[in-house]
């Protein structure tokens, strides 16, 4: 791409690292964001930055916040004998679009795979049976019904069947494979409501 001056080239490949963004789409954001005022793209800058600099794991379920513990951590109403855990933040957040649970979460940016290497010492799991020292009546597995996402989900049961607590796995009815924050509310819900004990 020698036609374009090496300004261009930087800001294309930049563009091109972000996942989904193949090269087309990342000349075409380019040129977008060479288009726009000057203004906005100090704006999109500033917000990439400070988000990176603030936003860091909440201290008790790891989600991402830019406070020390997240809003709904800090919210006496939330029942939080009750742990969700799920995959991600975005996860997190299809499920608090449905406004109808009221436990708390725990993040574990990622799930178990053999496969790429990914191993229990990798992801939020110690934490999590840090967690359920204290007083928690029931864990909620929420993780993808992918076949990383079952994996996790067995090992999470073993791990916490030990310590009596209830372990319990949203209902499938989740497209296998399907990522939880594209599946809409109604079958969250549905999937909520219908977990078994594991
Ligand atoms: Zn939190």
């Amino acid at each position: 791409m020698d036609y374009y001056s090496s300004q261009i080239n930087n800001l294309i490949e930049q563009f091109s690292t972000l996942p989904g963004i193949g090269q087309k789409t990342a000349q075409r954001l380019a040129f977008h964001v060479l288009n726009m005022p000057e203004d906005n793209v100090r704006r999109l800058s500033e917000a990439l930055i400070e988000a990176r600099t603030n936003i860091h794991y909440c201290k008790e379920c790891y989600t991402l916040t830019d406070q020390e513990i997240c809003p709904i951590c800090k919210d006496p109403a939330r029942n939080h004998r009750i742990i969700m855990v799920v995959e991600n933040t975005r996860d997190l957040a299809a499920y608090e679009k449905t406004g109808k649970y009221d436990g708390v979460y725990h993040v574990l940016h990622g799930a178990i795979s053999p496969m790429l290497g990914i191993g229990p010492g990798d992801i939020r799991l110690k934490e999590l049976m840090t967690r359920l020292e204290g007083e928690v009546d029931e864990v909620i597995v929420a993780t993808n019904s992918s076949l990383e996402g079952e994996t996790t989900a067995m090992y999470i049961s073993k791990l916490i069947k030990p310590t009596g607590i209830k372990v319990t796995r949203i209902a499938s009815g989740v497209p296998v494979g399907g990522d939880l924050e594209y599946i809409d509310e109604v079958t969250l819900l549905r999937a909520l409501e219908g977990r078994t004990e594991l």
